[in-house]
């Protein structure tokens, strides 16, 4: 086990990446908070975690809401008295032509994807020791540009730019911040029912197929794990090959 008596938060954990992570994190030895905006099918990852014996918080939270966040780590505190890793998961991506994007559907995106980086963060530092580490998902949409997408696109640029200052200023803590990129990943949010669109997108890939949610959490356990001590302020991509061409 890499990450043996780690106390981990994951947000966005009811689904998806998140819950993916959350698991990944789990079978590492993490103990794990998780949270979402999504209560309902948060109680059910609860349970299944629970069912492999592994001491679990759950907290409801909009990682947009600074009130709701600083609850979810004041929990933390209470329930496992400090925090050895966060994972930045939580994020939206409505799709929406560049002229019809509304200033409100601009602030919702950036503040679901961007605000809710500096606001988890933040609040973290004050729990976290020397060492932790904060692992925020990006996208691959933070290199090329994607027809829809240009809020979320520059949510996330912002991200890449934001954890290398953060690695900066915590690297005297011995804190490492980093991000991961992912590509196509069949998830809830991202599913298309049309099989046309899907074998369009597996075409795009070399390694020819969609990824899973433990492709990312793959690398976020080794973004969160000693393996990965002398990294940081850095955003590994995981796409299999697209952004390759
Ligand atoms: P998903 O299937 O939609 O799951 C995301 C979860 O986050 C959902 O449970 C969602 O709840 C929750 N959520 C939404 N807004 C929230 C908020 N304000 N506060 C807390 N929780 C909130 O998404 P996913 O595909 O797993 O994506 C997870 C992350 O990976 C995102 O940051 C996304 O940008 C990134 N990503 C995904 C892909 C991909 O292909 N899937 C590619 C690149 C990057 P509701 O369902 O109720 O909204």
């Amino acid at each position: 086990m890499l990450l043996k008596n780690k106390i981990a938060l994951v947000t966005g954990a009811s689904k998806g990446i998140g819950k993916g992570i959350a698991l990944a994190l789990v079978k590492q030895g993490c103990s794990v908070v998780i949270s979402d905006i999504d209560d309902i099918e948060l109680k059910n990852v609860e349970e299944e975690i629970k069912l492999l014996g592994t001491k679990v918080l759950a907290v409801k939270c909009d990682v947009s809401q600074k009130d709701q966040v600083d609850n979810m780590i004041d929990k933390t505190k209470e329930f496992f008295g400090g925090l050895d890793i966060l994972v930045n998961n939580a994020g939206i991506y409505p799709f929406k032509s560049f002229t019809e994007i509304t200033e409100e559907d601009w602030d919702r995106v950036l503040s679901v994807n961007l605000k809710s980086v500096f606001l988890c963060s933040q609040k973290s530092l004050e729990i976290m020791s020397n060492g932790a580490s904060i692992i925020n998902i990006s996208s691959i949409a933070s290199f090329v540009g994607f027809n829809g997408l240009t809020h979320y696109c520059a949510s996330k640029g912002a991200v890449n730019s934001m954890i290398r200052a953060l690695a900066l200023e915590l690297a005297d803590r011995k804190i490492r911040v980093n991000a991961v990129a992912p590509g196509s990943i069949e998830t809830p949010g991202a599913n298309n029912p049309d099989e046309n669109i899907k074998k369009q997108t597996i075409s795009m890939i070399p390694l020819a197929r969609m990824g899973q949610a433990e492709d990312i959490a793959g690398a976020v356990v080794f973004l969160a794990s000693d393996l990965s001590n002398y990294i940081t302020g850095q955003t590994i991509i995981v796409d299999g090959g697209w952004t390759l061409r």
